[in-house]
């Protein structure tokens, strides 16, 4: 009866594994036509300086949404499926050239454009054609290199470190902005960090999220925030949800932020109106009374 029983519990697991085999395979196709028939989007979340309540960056997220608006599959989802299959290089043209054509008609219609950020894989980014993908991008929406911003996350580029600051120097040279993403969650060597030209560093918002709450969490905030003005680096707050969050990291120093007390990522039309020249979040006066 072990026997038998260990025979069905063979074929169980051949068959779920066989079904996840078929779902990926399904999947994969599906990102393919998804990447054909553009039905990829990006919405861009508002970056605020909480000093001023004005928006100062954007970052570009990618979405794959049902035809109800629902999401399909969340960006990391399709990142990782596209890792594997190589449709991160057609997906991250793609994201490129669509955040940079947005900018530039946010500019035609004489919106005021801060700067946009771009996440950036690892495998992206050890992509030999990336310099000239952020070039190409740049020429050919007219863009400045001092409007973008691109994301990369310390397993990136504590990889390979060597190469990484090669890499980084080289799109330095470009012009673009350099922003390590959810710092703090990857393994990350200071004295690598020094070497590299960063620009910001990006709080992972497990942290901001829980510094209110938690010793731990609020001393990494504090440390991370310090770190970043020691090394000269700009830093900014990932995961603003309250204004406790706002009060706790303007108290320390940090004034930028991103988090949905704010705004959360929203469609190219509905950003658009966060751009109206001296537009300023009315969340900013309640946020300054507080923290005085
Ligand atoms: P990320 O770069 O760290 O982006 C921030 C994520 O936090 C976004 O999730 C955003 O919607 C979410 N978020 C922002 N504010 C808040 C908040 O106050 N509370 C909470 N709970 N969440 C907040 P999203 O859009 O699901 O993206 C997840 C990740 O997928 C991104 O993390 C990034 O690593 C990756 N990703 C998104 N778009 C792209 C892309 O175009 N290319 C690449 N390579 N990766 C992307
Ligand atoms: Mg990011
Ligand atoms: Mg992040
Ligand atoms: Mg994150």
């Amino acid at each position: 009866a072990a026997k038998e029983q260990g025979r069905n519990r063979y074929h169980y697991y051949a068959k779920q594994l066989q079904e996840r085999a078929v779902e990926r395979l399904e999947i994969e196709t599906a990102l393919r036509h998804a990447v054909a028939d553009n039905l990829l989007s990006l919405v861009y979340q508002p970056q605020l300086d909480a000093r001023t309540g004005t928006v100062i960056g954007l970052e570009a997220l990618l979405r794959w949404n049902n035809s109800d608006g629902t999401p399909y599959l969340s960006p990391l989802q399709i990142i990782t499926i596209a890792e594997k299959n190589g449709l991160i290089i057609p997906i991250g043209e793609w994201v490129f050239h669509t955040a940079c054509r947005q900018l530039r008609q946010w500019q035609h219609e004489g919106l005021a454009t801060p700067r946009l950020a771009i996440n950036l894989s690892a495998v992206q980014f050890e992509e030999p054609g990336l310099v000239q993908l952020v070039q190409d991008a740049l020429q050919k929406n007219d863009l400045s290199p001092d409007y973008i911003e691109l994301e990369l996350t310390e397993s990136a580029i504590m990889h390979r470190p060597d190469d990484a600051k090669q890499k980084l120097l080289e799109l330095k040279k470009l012009g673009v902005w350099l922003a390590l993403d959810d710092f703090g969650t990857g393994y990350s060597s200071l004295s690598y960090l020094k070497l590299f030209p960063i620009d910001r560093i990006k709080i992972d918002r497990s942290f901001v999220n829980e510094a209110t709450t938690n010793n731990d969490d609020a001393a990494i905030v504090e440390t991370v925030i310090s770190l970043a003005n020691n090394m000269r680096m700009q830093v900014i707050a990932e995961g603003v949800e309250t204004q406790e969050h706002v009060e706790f990291l303007l108290a320390r120093g940090c004034h930028e932020m991103q988090g949905y007390y704010y705004a959360r990522p929203l469609p190219a039309d509905q950003c658009g109106k966060l751009l109206i020249p001296g537009f300023v979040t009315e969340k900013w006066h309640s946020a300054l009374s507080m923290s005085s």
